[in-house]
């Protein structure tokens, strides 16, 4: 999961850039507005967390702009004033959530979750794609009711291939979904993690077939058919 935090804040930065990396997202990190402007025009995020006070470009016009350029990336709106008239003019810009500081990072996990599950027309935490179950809560893959252990890397390799079950999905958008913009790591290493993961799913009815050319697919086999 690719997540650009825009926040002018630094200690505030550090402290949630850490936190959201622990929980498993792959976190790029914008200062200001302009900065954050370019980042979205030229990188595929999952989603944003954007503050609305930043130097050099307003959140609120990142946002517009975002929205102008036809992405739909789901975006949470950082405020430090909680006024309705702020919250309803946040929204009417194109965010998809509001957030006011201060926050507890519980709380903005459980939203960013919520966004994301949004995005991808997930009415459950829980996914299910034949004997592999994903709890996006708990952040926990389970094979047959048994836990599957995986490292962050790994686990964004199988959540990006689970919330995409049955389509392809490129080398290089996977990628993306697996390392930030400071990564030192090219689109090879996106084969070791995917055979790492394909090791741990061997499983007869379920498998992650290699498209040359294409990328990867996670799909149910057809046994018998
Ligand atoms: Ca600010």
């Amino acid at each position: 999961m690719r997540l650009l935090l825009v926040e002018d804040n630094q200690e505030l930065s550090r402290w949630l850039c850490a936190a959201l990396q622990q929980s498993g997202y792959a976190v790029d990190c914008a200062a200001d507005g302009m900065v954050a402007d370019g980042l979205l025009a030229y990188c595929k995020y999952d989603v944003v967390v954007l503050d609305r006070g930043l130097p050099r470009m307003e959140g609120l016009t990142v946002l517009q702009r975002l929205r102008a350029r036809g992405d739909r990336v789901p975006v949470l709106v950082l405020s430090a004033r909680g006024e309705i008239a702020d919250r309803v003019s946040g929204i009417d810009k194109g965010a998809d959530d509001y957030l006011v500081k201060p926050f507890a990072i519980e709380e903005l996990e459980a939203r960013l979750r919520g966004l994301v599950r949004r995005a991808h027309g997930m009415e459950s935490p829980v996914l299910r794609l034949g004997p592999l179950s994903m709890d996006s809560v708990g952040r926990a893959f389970q094979l047959d009711g048994r836990l599957l252990s995986f490292t962050p890397r790994e686990h964004a390799v199988l959540e990006a291939l689970m919330l995409r079950a049955g389509k392809p999905i490129s080398k290089q958008v996977l990628y993306e979904k697996i390392f930030d913009y400071d990564a030192q790591a090219n689109t090879e290493a996106v084969e070791i993690y995917v055979s790492r993961v394909r090791k741990k799913l061997d499983h007869p009815d379920l498998h992650i077939v290699t498209l040359r050319g294409l990328g990867y697919l996670l799909e149910l086999r057809r046994n018998g058919v």
